[in-house]
């Protein structure tokens, strides 16, 4: 699903360059679910944000479901974007006026899906979440675990190939991260290939195979037994 080669990506800013990403080689099978450790200023964020074509590597190869991306126009790498890849945010990225089931169905307006086909959709991946009751609540009017639940049920209804999460538990509390854990290995079991971004060992042992990344290297690659987050929750 995934296939990226000698990942370079440096920032400049004014004489100073820092190079992040230092050679980075993986690839991701269909329905996998991978975490992305390592510490504050790893370089995880920019992984991620490459491998969801939100910004672009300096050199080196990135293959997503046998399309190379590379000098992709603006026009063709968000349909892409669109098509393939779901994100998750750690401040949950929701719009704060309207509510779970319109923010759920938003992605989907902007994709041309008529009306009824959208709201029918943003309430079946409300449903999936186990928010059904609260799908006309604002987010203001909702917990932080069942905002994520929200930004989940959004990911999930332009059906992606690939979810790609920034520390999805990064603003939850510990049982809330669990069970937010929980839904996501269960969307796991169900087949969607996931990439959980986090700087926290438990939650890395919830999904399949950490990769470790260390000053933008890639210092360990490797598959775990994974701890169901259910016995916690
Ligand atoms: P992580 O997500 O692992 O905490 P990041 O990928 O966000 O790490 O950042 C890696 C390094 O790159 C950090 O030192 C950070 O300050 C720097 N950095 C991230 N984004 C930018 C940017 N847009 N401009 C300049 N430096 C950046
Ligand atoms: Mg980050």
């Amino acid at each position: 699903m995934i296939q990226i080669k000698d990942l370079h990506k440096s920032y400049h800013m004014g004489n100073n360059s820092l190079h992040v990403l230092k050679g980075i080689n993986f690839d991701v099978k269909e329905g996998e679910l991978v975490s992305i450790m390592g510490s504050s200023g790893s370089g995880k964020s920019t992984l991620l944000n490459i491998l969801g074509m939100l910004d672009e590597a300096d050199t080196g190869s990135y293959v997503l479901d046998g399309v190379p991306i590379k000098n992709l126009n603006e026009k063709i790498a968000a349909r892409y974007r669109n098509e393939f890849l779901g994100f998750i945010f750690q401040s949950f990225n929701l719009i704060n006026y309207k509510s779970a089931v319109d923010n759920v169905a938003l992605p989907m307006f902007y994709k041309g899906v008529p009306r009824k086909e959208r709201v029918e959709k943003a309430h079946h991946y409300l449903e999936k979440v186990g928010l059904a009751q609260w799908s006309h609540h604002l987010p203001s009017e909702l917990s932080g675990g069942q905002k994520q639940r929200v930004a989940i049920a959004r990911a999930l209804a332009s059906e992606p190939k690939v979810l790609l999460a920034d520390e999805p538990t990064g603003a939850l509390d510990t049982k809330t991260s669990y069970e937010v854990m929980d839904l996501i290995q269960g969307i796991n079991d169900e087949g969607k290939t996931i990439l959980v971004v986090t700087h926290e060992e438990d939650i890395a042992h919830m999904t399949k195979r950490i990769v470790n990344l260390k000053d933008g290297i890639i210092i360990d690659d490797s598959p775990v037994k994974q701890v169901r987050a259910q016995q916690y929750v």
